[in-house]
């Protein structure tokens, strides 16, 4: 006999177990199905912001991940020996970030899951749906694989949060749309050893922008983000991101004494992406959903953010239109300003835009909150001409550019 659950969730990362949590916290029976075990490591540079930090505490998971001492983060843009830092708006009190290592999280979160009574099934890999997902046939369960033996679970909703190579959303056809190609790429390794601070740097080196994240214990990430292109001309990743961090001086201060401790990830394929949300039976959540750049750095906390949305959504029998619809309305600001961010400034750009952060406290909280979310894009750049010359008259005017010139459509 197939294990019957009301809702079976395909991803047991920061999407799926942030909606476990919620939904067994409704009196839910949920299972969470993944092919990795955990606590594991993905392919994340892991910054979130005061909203998301807030989220973590509801969820019930926050004391666990500060135990690991996190440094509570300002953000630091540099450019030639120009520099401006910011506090972010607060939220419950919190006005800084923290950088937490996937492992440290989503271990958290899994084991949190847990404790509130879902099912963890990991190892385990899910290749078919029951059910074509159609109006005549729903979507009611999945079929999946561990060590060759096939299984096969049933659900009244079966949730995708598989991240951007979904199975799940292939399996019920929902294609990418409103496609936004890769301009910048983006590398990354962990160290031990750095000289810490109580700030995430962003050191901006034309074309190239580097950045310094102190995480948890101990650990630091030091990224490398370049436009793509050039990836074709580089051969040995790990020396040219060596050369790279070592090219920044104040970086190369703070690495005198560091060990690299993993190797260099990341990926040169960051398109983002939206896809149909719901249909009969199932839903899509976290990058599954909806996929955008991460110099944006809002994966975590949007999967977060959705997770409440949709477990309200299931308690009160509208997810199939409420989630999409939420979708619709928060996400579009935030697409339109990552084309901006896939385009590196130029010195003198980046020279105007220090000036102003530099002299007005202000203007340089309102770009930082652009990442917490609490300064709407085109709202803060106004107040930095150079920003809104390079990024365009509004939202609406990048956005078209993926539609066809069109009205965006919902996602439903
Ligand atoms: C280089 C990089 C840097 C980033 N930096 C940041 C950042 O600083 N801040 C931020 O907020 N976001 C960042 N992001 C985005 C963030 O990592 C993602 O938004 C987030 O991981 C999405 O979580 P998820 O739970 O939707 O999917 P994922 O984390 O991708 O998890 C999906 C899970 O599904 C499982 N799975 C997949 N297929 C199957 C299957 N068929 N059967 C069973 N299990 C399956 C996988 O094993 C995996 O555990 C970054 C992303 C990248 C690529």
């Amino acid at each position: 006999m197939p294990q019957q659950f009301d809702v079976a969730i395909v991803g047991a990362r920061v999407a799926g177990s942030s909606l476990a949590i919620q939904l067994a916290q409704q009196g839910a029976k949920v299972i969470l199905i993944d092919r990795a075990l955990f606590p594991s490591d993905t392919v994340s540079t892991h910054v979130i912001y005061p909203a998301t930090i807030e989220r973590l505490a509801r969820l019930g998971v926050l004391d666990g991940i500060m135990a690991h001492r996190p440094p509570p983060l300002y953000t630091a843009w540099h450019h030639q020996n120009r520099m401006f830092v910011a506090p972010h708006t607060p939220e419950h009190g919190r006005d800084w970030a923290i950088c937490v290592r996937r492992s440290t999280l989503d271990g958290h979160l899994v084991e949190r899951a847990e404790a509130c009574g879902v099912t963890i099934d990991t190892a385990m890999t899910v290749t078919g749906l029951v059910g074509a997902g159609s109006p005549d046939d729903p979507v009611r369960g999945v079929t999946a694989y561990r060590d060759g033996v096939e299984h096969a679970i049933h659900a009244d909703i079966v949730v995708g949060a598989d991240g951007a190579n979904s199975t799940v959303a292939k399996l019920v056809g929902a294609e990418r749309e409103r496609v936004m190609p890769t301009r910048t790429m983006l590398y990354y390794a962990y160290w031990t050893g750095v000289d810490g601070r109580n700030t995430q740097d962003f050191f901006f080196e034309p074309p190239w922008v580097c950045a310094h994240f102190p995480a948890d214990d101990g650990h630091h990430v030091l990224t490398m983000n370049g436009p793509v292109e050039l990836r074709r001309s580089i051969p040995d990743l790990e020396a040219f991101y060596l050369d790279k961090l070592a090219s920044i001086p104040q970086l190369a201060g703070r690495l005198r004494h560091a060990t690299k401790v993993s190797n260099v990830r990341g990926s040169p394929r960051l398109d983002g992406f939206y896809r149909r949300h719901t249909g009969p039976g199932w839903l899509l959540t976290g990058d599954a959903a909806h996929f955008k750049h991460p110099a944006s750095a809002q994966g975590i906390g949007d999967a977060l953010h959705a997770a409440e949305v949709i477990a309200a959504g299931i308690a009160d029998g509208t997810w199939r239109s409420s989630y999409p619809e939420w979708r619709e309305v928060t996400s579009r600001d935030l697409y339109a300003f990552c084309e901006f961010l896939a385009d590196v400034p130029t010195d003198a750009g980046m020279r105007r835009v220090l000036d102003i952060a530099i002299q007005d406290p202000s203007a340089a909280r309102a770009i930082v909150d652009i990442w917490s979310r609490t300064s709407a894009p085109w709202d803060a750049m106004a107040r930095v001409p150079a920003m809104l010359e390079a990024a365009g008259p509004s939202p609406e005017s990048v956005l078209a550019k993926y539609e066809g010139g069109s009205p965006l459509r919902l996602a439903s």
